[in-house]
């Protein structure tokens, strides 16, 4: 293992210097992949040097997501304690369903449940999970509320309409977790969103009481904190009431943004979170904590448990339920994601964690005063949003996005909303600074001026 380490730390070393020179990995086409590495499992294994040779331009060609190039997803940057924290878990190799096989790092869950569920609002006796991802945690609170509605449905299966609701711009995960958990897509009613993407309550009432007249059973609402393309925050408070009067479970999917509980000066804008059922927030988004660190809490803990135990006798054979946590995830082997997360927090406290939260909205604003301040773009995005959303000189989002990535000049993805189409940057990774925000855009602006808007002239 130690030569394994030490190979490890070269290929990490060369990775850190490649991020440097070579920001925007080279783009090599789908079609040429194989021929470009070698990729191909053969009977005879590749000799050490080989194989390291081999690593290393699978390395040089795999896409930089930590690099200052890179805007293109919900997540990016790496943070060097959350790094190190995730590392160990590799090296520990635990997994998470008992105390007996996973010891002191089932505490460690523990705790980042118990402060999640403080700075939610939520009472003491909550608890939660961490579940492999935010699409995920949103399916544990969609059964939560399922098996909470309808006491006979896990051991009878689904026998009426039971109707949720989201709104149209929430994440796809809650439409096709409906198709998994049996709801049925048909079954999900979108809610209209105001001209900011934020869910409008009066059309939530509306829809609620159309299906309760048809007879049907309403029981889910989820509220956005961050929607996936605008980065827009649903009014929890106008919506718990709505949940409250009509008997529904209230679930906050934060995945992209509410991690804006750190934030004294931020986590208005997830007011009224007291007040919902579950609340699920990935640190592997605005936290940056490597792949993935998804976690859902819940008020009502019996239901976790009523939802996701199951009696194992070869499992759970020692210690108190409590710290068997294998009785309340999806999973049964789980890997261990709340070293990271706790490692992160452990370092740099719980302001430190606002710090880096701060930071993000900090730098979109820096990019959205740019914007402003440049009559060639248009700014569709709003404030007291970490996605930036703008296009240039009217040239096609979809072409200058992926021209952007083909030539290795920056990764940044695009969105649509209401028919309009535009560049989607993303200051989500939390070591980036104001130059890199001009950057971006210098980049952006020579590629455009020297590369696109020359081709279709010519
Ligand atoms: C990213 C995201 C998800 C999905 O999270 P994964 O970890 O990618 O499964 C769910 N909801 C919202 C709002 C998101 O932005």
């Amino acid at each position: 293992m130690q030569k394994d380490l030490n190979i490890f730390i070269e290929l990490a070393e060369q990775l850190l210097l490649e991020e440097q020179k070579q920001p925007v990995a080279k783009h090599i086409p789908t079609s040429k992949l194989y021929n470009s590495l070698d990729l191909s499992l053969n009977d005879e294994g590749q000799v050490e040097d080989a194989l390291i040779e081999n690593l290393k331009g699978i390395i040089k060609s795999t896409p930089k997501t930590a690099s200052k190039s890179f805007f293109n997803q919900l997540f990016g940057g790496r943070i060097g304690k959350a790094t190190l924290g995730d590392l160990l878990a590799v090296m520990l190799n635990n997994s998470m369903y008992t105390y007996k096989v996973a010891g002191p790092q089932v505490g460690i869950e523990k705790q980042v449940l118990k402060n999640i569920c403080k700075l939610a609002g939520y009472p003491t006796k909550s608890d939660g999970t961490f579940a492999p991802g935010g699409s995920m945690s949103n399916m544990m609170a969609l059964i939560m509320a399922r098996d909470a509605k309808n006491k006979d449905v896990r051991a009878k299966g689904l026998s009426e309409k039971m109707i949720l609701y989201t709104s149209a711009e929430s994440h796809y995960s809650i439409a096709k977790n409906a198709a998994l958990t049996g709801i049925g897509r048909e079954q999900v009613r979108l809610v209209n969103t105001n001209e900011k993407g934020e869910m409008l309550a009066c059309h939530l009432e509306a829809l609620v009481k159309e299906d309760l007249n048809n007879n049907y059973l309403p029981f889910f609402v989820n509220a956005t904190a961050g929607t996936t393309v605008l980065g827009a925050f649903d009014d929890i408070e106008a919506i718990s009431k709505i949940c409250k009067s009509n008997n529904l479970w209230l679930h906050v999917d934060g995945a992209y943004c509410g991690s804006v509980i750190f934030s004294n000066t931020y986590k208005h804008l997830v007011k009224g979170l007291e007040h919902s059922d579950s609340f699920s927030v990935n640190a592997h988004k605005m936290l940056g904590t490597p792949l993935s660190c998804s976690i859902i809490v819940t008020k009502h803990p019996e239901q976790l448990h009523h939802s996701f135990s199951n009696e194992a006798d070869y499992l759970y054979q020692t210690d108190d339920d409590d710290f068997n946590l294998g009785k309340t995830s999806l999973q049964c082997g789980r890997r261990n994601d709340a070293l990271k997360i706790w490692t992160l927090w452990k370092s740099v406290g719980t302001n430190g964690l606002e710090k880096i939260v701060d930071k993000q909205f900090e730098m979109a604003q820096v990019a959205r005063d740019y914007i402003k301040n440049n009559k060639d773009y248009k700014l569709y995005s709003f404030d007291d949003s970490i996605s930036v959303c703008f296009n240039y000189k009217d040239i096609d989002p979809k072409e200058l996005c992926t021209a952007l990535y083909e030539d290795a000049q920056l990764m940044v993805g695009f969105g649509s909303y209401k028919n309009e189409q535009f560049v989607r940057m993303v200051t989500i990774n939390s070591v980036l600074e104001k130059e890199d925000i001009s950057a971006f855009f210098k980049t952006l602006e020579a590629y455009v001026d020297e590369k696109m808007l020359k081709i279709s002239t010519t």
